[in-house]
């Protein structure tokens, strides 16, 4: 259940009861045709209160009303068998011991209940799941790799990091060695290595992603043992032939993708890393029709079933090379496709203040996800740079989720909705305006902040454990750059009022074209993109104008 005042970004779950029985019984069949047993030890502390072996027990209990493959101890943290395994935290999960080394410090829950089912099948199958690409890559690997990945419960990229490093240990156990590590049960082991966002990866203790990635590049990052932009498929990978591709899995492509499909166009969706955008992060929407208040990742979840109902959706890839013409190539990560037109529906990502320090303490104490990174800094100090819906909803979320934040603001008034501004004082937040931080300082992770008052040209340093930016968007057009999409003035892809480019069979809508950037526009103009392709494709505008 949500309220106006709950902001914690779990919003509730929105699965009708007949759908959840047919979940279930989904889950039960699937684990009876597990072929191996799943043992699971669970390490707590039984002298003191611990919250984490509670919500472990609990998962558990779930799990085992739905199977008997799962097999189920457990041992306080004194216990011989600790020492065996060499366990130094409650609560940690050991899973599949007998055949992998995957330790699970903290429990799995929230967003981190997905990692942990995908982990029981991979256990349970005993096979990886990768793509043939990666598979090879980790099978090559030939000498020790121990993998710790850095999550936390309310962050919707971490399953992907965290299962593509699962599927590493099931692929090469002889290699490979994990840890799964919840920020919020272990906040020690992420200060120790300085791992101030989530998800981070270190293999052999050494940073090897920050963020999630499709399995190839995380594959070559582990293998290379630092983190790989790069990863191009051998022209044998599988190709995939359609009406239209969508490039993009936030409200505009996810949209798009819907009507696209229930005209008859055979479409698929390429999402690199989270579903749903800038949606997915943001702690509470009360501006969708339908929803009086909703958190942004169970709004998502709710797209995100909607358009599996009708429409393909390749998550995890990256869409590395486009090459336009009739039809249209594409290359993923993991695979090709040729399709009749292209919808880039690529959003748009953070824009960075341009502080010195920011680039060097990214990671380590400055972050533009409070959603995923909020949890790290409870009871502790932190600012929140910029005065938009975006800045003060997250303030909110911060201030609700214990953590000490003050909002530092470069005018006197706030761009923010009325309703929200209104919610910052009501809650007693802190504001600093006309105020703009000049420089994040800090060795190994942010101390402090170097601000000035651009009215009295006064400097202060506040000390601070942690620097939120939400000072808005710039466009994703890298991609629509390489082809020759012509950009506006303002940097967003221009178009022709129907979402054509001035490539033939190339559209864009959402905030990559710019405009007001709402939810609910972007669904909108992914509508109106699906519906001109559908047009096009029976009545092709560019044949026309070939013709003149
Ligand atoms: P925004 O509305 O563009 O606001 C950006 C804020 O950051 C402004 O207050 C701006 O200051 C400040 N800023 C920009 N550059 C700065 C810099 N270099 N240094 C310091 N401050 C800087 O961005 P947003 O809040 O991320 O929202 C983006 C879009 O998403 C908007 O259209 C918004 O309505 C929408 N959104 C909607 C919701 C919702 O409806 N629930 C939630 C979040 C976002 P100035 O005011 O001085 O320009």
């Amino acid at each position: 259940m949500t309220n106006e005042n709950d902001y914690s970004g779990s919003g509730g779950s929105q699965i009708e009861p007949q759908d959840q029985e047919a979940f279930l019984e989904y889950l039960k069949n699937a684990f009876a045709r597990l072929p191996r047993d799943i043992s699971l030890i669970l390490f707590s502390s039984s002298g003191q209160e611990d919250i984490f072996s509670d919500a472990n027990r609990r998962v558990i209990r779930a799990f085992r009303e739905l199977t008997d493959k799962i097999v189920f101890r457990e041992y306080d943290i004194d216990h011989k068998e600790a020492r065996k395994y060499q366990i130094d935290f409650p609560s940690t999960l050991l899973i599949a011991p007998d055949h992998y080394n995957i330790r699970w410090i903290g429990s799995p829950v929230g967003e981190e209940g997905r990692t942990f089912l995908e982990t029981l099948f991979l256990v349970g199958m005993g096979k990886s799941d990768l793509s043939p690409q990666a598979a090879k890559i980790i099978q090559n690997i030939d000498t020790p790799r121990d993998i710790k990945v850095f999550v936390s419960p309310s962050c919707p990229y971490c399953p992907q990091q965290a299962v593509n490093a699962v599927k590493a240990v099931v692929e090469n156990p002889g290699m490979i060695s994990l840890e799964i590590i919840d920020i919020q049960c272990s906040p020690e082991l992420a200060d120790q290595y300085a791992a101030h966002s989530v998800p981070q990866t270190f293999a052999n203790d050494m940073l090897i992603a920050m963020g999630a990635q499709p399995e190839e590049l995380f594959a070559s990052s582990l293998d290379k043992l630092e983190q790989q932009t790069v990863f191009i498929p051998d022209s044998d990978a599988e190709l995939v032939n359609l009406d239209v591709l969508i490039i993009g899995g936030g409200p505009a492509g996810l949209t798009a993708g819907i009507y696209a499909a229930r005209s008859g166009l055979n479409t698929a969706i390429v999402e690199r890393a989270s579903l749903g955008g800038q949606v997915a992060t943001t702690p509470i929407v009360e501006n969708y029709p339908g929803f009086t208040s909703v958190g942004g990742k169970t709004l998502v979840d709710i797209m995100v079933s909607h358009a599996l109902e009708y429409v393909q959706i390749f998550q995890g890839e990256e869409v590395v090379e486009i090459e336009p013409g009739f039809p249209i190539k594409v290359t993923t990560t993991r695979r090709r496709f040729e399709t009749n037109t292209l919808l880039l529906a690529t959003g748009a990502k953070h824009k960075p203040l341009g502080a010195v320090g920011e680039n060097r303490l990214a990671g380590r104490g400055v972050s533009y996800c409070s959603t995923c990174d909020g949890p790290l800094f409870r009871r502790k100090k932190v600012i929140m740079v910029g005065g938009g819906n975006s800045a003060v909803t997250e303030a909110l979320h911060l201030h609700n989720i214990g953590v000490e934040v003050t909002l530092v603001h470069r005018r006197d008034t706030l761009r923010a909705q009325e309703f929200l501004s209104r919610q910052l004082e009501e809650n007693s937040i802190p504001v600093l305006w006309n105020t703009e931080v000049k420089e994040i300082l800090g060795k190994e992770r942010v101390e402090a902040v170097k601000l000035i008052n651009n009215k009295t040209g006064e400097i202060t340093v506040m000390e601070t454990n942690g620097v939120f930016i939400a000072i808005g968007y710039e466009p994703s057009v890298e991609l629509a750059k390489k082809i020759g999409i012509e950009l506006n003035d303002e940097g967003y892809i221009r178009q022709d009022g129907r979402h054509r480019t001035n490539i033939p069979g190339i559209y864009s809508a959402g905030d990559v074209e710019g405009g007001y950037k709402q939810i609910v526009t972007a669904a909108g103009q992914g509508s109106e993109a699906a519906i001109v392709i559908f047009e096009d494709l029976i009545n092709p505008y560019w044949k026309k104008q070939k013709a003149v």
